[in-house]
């Protein structure tokens, strides 16, 4: 059985190679993450298109997900192998650029507001929360601030600056800037930064002018765990960005919300992506702690679709080994997960949750194909499907029999990377149901994971149908 948990792995520096994205591909790699908040929109499109060729030459589907940075606010540049900053230390905060060079005593920061909008005894975070600065004088050139928890800042770490003053919106006019420089290259995902509400949603949606894309929302500021379920009632996905969110909420609630989001996008058939410092100390480690082992293994306990790797695999040590190191805790936790006791409970939870007529037809016809499969030991669930909607439906009741996706569109076998469990496959156009069910049948014969004799279970559709309800099931016997 191929892992379920899918890994999304940001690129960066130490892994954009032709020859590192080929490896972190065999890996594992899922989903290439290209995160706009560092490098330059011709960088990243070259990326892209490695990693589009990559993923070609290895026969693999593998998704593209472009993070916008969002009303974010980062220092300059440390130098390479970053700058330990000492508890008791003062330095100065200036407002600067993005490529400005920070060092033990100046940090540069790109918020031109940054001396109009702090004032004296607010505390500053630095990257995730390793360092906090408490702002001691303010003048026209510079704040004045005492390091209170010392670390190593490394890269261009985000400088939190406390929510309330902050004047920037989510998304930034430098997020559509940029979102019109990569439309053209079509990438799978787009992930929005420091949503608030579902508008800030719609608002990318609108600017991107292509419904196929898939939005993320990246739940990490307070407004959006006040407005969650509005917010995941519009996005396509979800990322539990827990960086941010630990900082914009007390740290000890974060394990909570963790589990009350994943469980609410799972129900909804919500793909979600579990963020930030999962493998952290594998950036400099070859081995990770006991402490991340676990947090990884929890993650798909909660049920997660996806785990997220960022420095680790953008300017880690060695970004092949830690995704290989990821689908390993991933693959065992799998192994002890309890997923049909997940499938019992939406069963039941989902015949009380209002439904159009087509929400209902689909809730009943993959919740009967997870029965299918379970009464009669089923090798497979096929899914097939034109937008991703049947494959994405069926994966919320987190099937022990496989799960493959087959679809006709080459953007939606590529978004199906995001999702638990599916094996995306692309498969020809057809006409009529039954052209569609021999179509898949076939292709999965010929993808070497099933065997003559076993039970397959197929979800169709007529493809002519105006909403593309998939409305059949069918049990066959591959011969
Ligand atoms: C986070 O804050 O956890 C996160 C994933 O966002 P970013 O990496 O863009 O800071």
């Amino acid at each position: 059985m191929p892992r379920r948990t899918k890994i999304v792995a940001t690129l960066g520096p130490a892994s954009d190679s032709a020859e590192q994205i080929a490896a972190l591909i065999a890996a594992g790699m899922d989903v290439a993450r290209l995160n706009l908040s560092h490098g330059t929109v011709e960088g990243h499109l070259e990326v892209l298109v490695r990693v589009r060729a990559a993923a070609e030459a290895a026969g693999r589907q593998v998704g593209i997900l472009v993070d916008l940075p969002g009303p974010k606010v980062r220092s300059g540049v440390f130098p390479e192998g970053g700058v330990h900053l000492s508890t008791g230390q003062r330095l100065a905060l200036v407002p600067g650029d993005a490529d400005d060079r920070c060092d033990v005593s100046t940090i540069t920061v790109d918020y031109p507001s940054l001396l109009d909008d702090l004032q004296v005894g607010d505390i500053v975070i630095l990257g995730d929360g390793a360092v906090t600065l408490r702002v001691d004088a303010l003048s026209g050139v510079a704040a004045q601030v005492e390091v209170m928890t010392g670390g190593r800042a490394v890269g261009r770490p985000g400088v939190h600056i406390p929510s309330e003053r902050l004047r920037l919106q989510s998304p930034t006019d430098a997020d559509l800037v940029l979102l019109e420089g990569l439309a053209a290259a079509q990438p799978d995902f787009v992930a929005v930064s420091f949503v608030r509400a579902a508008a800030d949603l719609r608002k990318v949606r609108e600017a991107l002018g292509d419904p196929a894309v898939m939005l993320v929302a990246k739940i990490e500021t307070l407004p959006a765990i006040t407005n969650l379920d509005e917010i995941i009632a519009e996005a396509d996905a979800v990322m539990v960005a827990r960086g941010d969110l630990g900082i914009e909420c007390p740290l000890e609630d974060v394990p909570h919300l963790q589990k009350s989001i994943i469980r609410t996008c799972v129900e909804a058939g919500v793909p979600v992506i579990t963020a930030t410092q999962m493998l952290e100390s594998m950036i400099m480690a070859e081995t990770p702690t006991r402490a991340e082992v676990s947090d990884v293994a929890n993650a798909v306990f909660d049920g997660t679709d996806a785990v997220m790797l960022s420095a680790e695999t953008a300017i880690g040590r060695d970004p092949v080994e830690v995704v290989r190191t990821m689908a390993r805790i991933a693959e065992r936790a799998e192994s002890s997960a309890d997923y049909p006791q997940w499938a019992q409970r939406l069963g039941r939870s989902q015949r009380k949750v209002p439904a159009t007529t087509s929400e209902l037809i689909e809730r009943s016809i993959t919740h009967a194909a997870w029965q299918a499969c379970t009464d009669c030991s089923a090798a497979a669930v096929i899914a097939c499907t034109l937008s991703g909607r049947t494959a994405r439906s069926m994966a919320r009741f987190r099937p022990t029999s496989l799960l493959l996706g087959m679809s006709p569109n080459r953007r939606t076998a590529r978004q199906l990377t995001l999702s638990w469990g599916i094996v995306p496959m692309l498969v020809g156009t057809y006409s009529t149901t039954d052209e569609m069910v021999w179509c898949v049948i076939e292709a999965a014969t010929g993808s070497g994971l099933l065997a003559t004799g076993d039970l397959v279970a197929v979800l169709a559709g007529a493809p002519d149908s105006v909403d593309h309800t998939t409305d059949v099931l069918r049990i066959v016997r591959l011969v």
